[in-house]
């Protein structure tokens, strides 16, 4: 079996633009709607409902509903086991869709969303299935005069608030766990990437997800987003997105019914490399697909590449080399490795942060110019920067696109002092041959995630979230399912 004619593929593509609300389709009860672009060309590819604060009570109502019947907050694990693996599978029979309707939405790749964004979203809700009906709870060690049993319930109404960078993937780590465990899902898509989502409620139905169980709100941040935040009934807000707007989903929280937040922002994560590091041709690569891929729309990419002294100029010679081989192109194309931003404004926003790396006095060795304007889209090439200092804006805050930041240290003290000196913490990664100076570098890093000798490897067995201003809470492995539950205690008197 080859590849599939994409272009050819993508013009039969049929495209759901409704909310998915109680198991069905439905527009937005105001009747607004919202353009969903394509990045790769400007063009639009459907009007998406656009929910507000009468659509997401509705969703609400549902999912409350759903949950307090029963049709699936009660039924056992091994019976929702059933249901998610068979959603794994149709989200892997209809693959080809959901990579294509990721790619036309949000300008990423087609070998990427093919190969590695539907595998793994497949995956995270089939692992979850999996797990779910082997998981025990427990017995505290009361003595003989009781019992005390320690269990977890589902939490009840879950909103998940996800991000246009990976829609499908920031959907499945928030989908998986919360369904597995038993709860009533409401998600929101970011209002630049709704597409997949939307066809993902209705493979769910298919797979047997009851009505209610599973609701789509399509919408605005500002009005759907905050709906939900707000929402009296809602139990808990699962989030990826910006730290700005996550702080805003605690302050939604204070003004509402206090329900339970977490949250995965962002971050500005440090690349280190030790002079000490025996492969410099792998960590070149490493640390150029670490900034490069998914156009940088990456919340854990290695935007700040911290280089020892001794080994800096040849070092991000390679680095540079590896950049210039990932030209932007039509993300259609199956060779393509770097596509477009997800928006004009993303471009813009980026390109904004090229200028100040500019002005603030590091040097642009490469890149830093809009590229394919022919086309319509939006494509910006990969972008290094040297002789960049840590106090500088394009090293402290967050671009979200194709530009490094190289900042140059002496020795391993330095080397960490500047990598945690960020508000965020989601991650860090250092290459060094040294045991001892990987894992003493390791401990002392302020970060959820480090990578010892590689760059962003890891699986779904792996917790991920932030310390810091990057967040709180933790997607992926068991750990996740904390978030999705409540832990009950009760104590049962024993009369003898
Ligand atoms: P964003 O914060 O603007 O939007 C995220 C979600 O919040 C979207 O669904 C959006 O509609 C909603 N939203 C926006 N404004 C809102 C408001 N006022 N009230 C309620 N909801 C609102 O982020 P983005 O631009 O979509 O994504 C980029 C950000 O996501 C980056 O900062 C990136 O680091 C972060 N991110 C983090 C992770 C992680 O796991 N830590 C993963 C991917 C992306």
């Amino acid at each position: 079996m080859g590849m599939p004619n994409w272009r050819e593929a993508a013009s039969k593509l049929k495209l759901r633009s409704n909310a998915f609300i109680d198991g069905k389709f439905v527009e937005a009860i105001s009747g607004q709607v919202f353009d969903a672009i394509n990045p790769a060309n400007g063009t639009t590819l459907a009007k998406v409902a656009s929910c507000d604060m009468a659509d997401v009570d509705l969703a609400v109502r549902s999912a409350r509903r759903a949950f307090e019947a029963g049709v699936w907050s009660r039924r056992s694990p091994a019976e929702r086991k059933t249901v998610l693996q068979r959603f794994a599978e149709l989200m892997l029979k209809h693959g080809d869709e959901l990579a294509l309707l990721e790619t036309l939405n949000m300008g990423k790749p087609i070998s990427d969303a093919r190969s590695v964004d539907v595998p793994a979203s497949a995956n995270t809700i089939a692992w979850y299935a999996e797990a779910i009906d082997k998981i025990y709870d427990e017995i505290a060690p009361t003595g003989s005069g009781a019992l005390g049993m320690i269990t977890r319930e589902p939490v009840g109404v879950v909103a998940a608030v996800v991000p246009w960078n990976f829609p499908l993937l920031m959907a499945c780590w928030k989908l998986g766990p919360a369904l597995a465990a038993g709860n009533s899902v409401i998600l929101k898509p970011a209002e630049q990437s709704p597409l997949s989502a939307i066809r993902l409620a209705e493979l769910a139905m298919e797979a047997g997800l009851p009505e209610g169980v599973f609701n789509v709100v399509t919408g605005l941040g500002e009005t759907a987003g905050k709906a939900l935040g707000l929402h009296m009934d809602v139990d808990a807000v699962t989030f990826t997105g910006s730290t700005e707007v996550g702080k805003l989903f605690m302050t939604y929280s204070g003004q509402s019914n206090l329900k339970r937040v977490a949250l995965e922002c962002g971050g500005k994560t440090p690349h280190i490399v030790m002079a000490d590091c025996g492969n410099l041709e792998e960590a070149a690569t490493a640390a150029a697909f670490g900034i490069f891929f998914n156009q940088g729309e990456v919340c854990n990419a290695g935007s700040r590449l911290l280089v020892d002294a001794k080994i800096k100029d040849g070092f991000l010679e390679k680095v540079i080399e590896v950049g210039k081989t990932l030209t932007p192109g039509d993300p259609l194309d199956a060779d393509t490795k770097l596509g477009a931003m997800v928006s004009k404004v993303q471009m813009d926003r980026v390109l904004d942060y090229i200028d100040v790396g500019g002005r603030e006095g590091a040097t642009l060795k490469s890149g830093g110019k809009r590229v394919l304007d022919e086309t319509g889209g939006y494509y910006i090439e990969p972008t290094v920067f040297d002789g960049v200092y840590n106090n500088m804006r394009i090293a402290q805050e967050e671009i979200f696109g194709p530009v490094l930041a190289t900042i140059t240290f002496n020795g391993a003290e330095e080397a960490i002092a500047i990598a945690n000196d960020t508000i965020f913490g989601l991650a860090a990664a250092v290459w060094t041959d040294n045991i001892d100076v990987a894992l003493s570098t390791a401990r002392r890093l302020r970060a959820g995630s480090v990578w010892v000798n590689n760059f962003d490897e890891s699986n779904i067995t792996m917790p991920f979230g932030g310390y810091k201003q990057s967040g709180f809470g933790r997607d992926k492995s068991l750990h996740a399912i904390e978030k999705y539950t409540e832990l009950k205690a009760t104590w049962i008197k024993i009369r003898s």
